[in-house]
């Protein structure tokens, strides 16, 4: 998990709005990443199927993830609809990043 972990940080974490000018999470201690919390899941995810589709893994978290976090019964999200869902922002960038780390390249 930690070299995932680590890629994450210096992939997705350098550029996220949350992130300060070193890349260091601005995130008080009472609020969640989704993306570090739901970190383990998405990588289970990612190696359950093989594929270039994004939209296939998305449609993944969406059951297996979303459904157990913030999605209504509509299967809506606020944090979706204001784009504040990191996990959300990021995820093509999240996924391509696991699948560097798993094919040993250079993050
Ligand atoms: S909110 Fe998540 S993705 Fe963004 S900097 Fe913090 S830990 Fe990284
Ligand atoms: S889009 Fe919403 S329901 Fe899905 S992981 Fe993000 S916050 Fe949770």
């Amino acid at each position: 998990m930690d070299k995932y972990l680590k890629a994450i940080k210096q992939n997705v974490c350098a550029i996220c709005v949350d992130s300060n000018e070193r890349g260091g999470c601005t995130l008080s201690h009472k609020e969640t990443c989704a993306v570090e919390y739901f970190l383990p899941s998405v990588i289970e995810i990612v190696h359950s199927t093989e594929t270039d589709e994004i939209s296939v893994y998305h449609k993944l978290v969406k059951e297996k993830i979303c459904i157990n976090c913030h999605e209504d019964e509509n299967g809506s999200c606020y944090l979706h609809e204001d784009a504040n869902c990191s996990l959300d922002r990021y995820f093509s960038l999240i996924v391509e990043t696991i699948k560097r780390v798993d094919k040993n390249l250079p993050v």
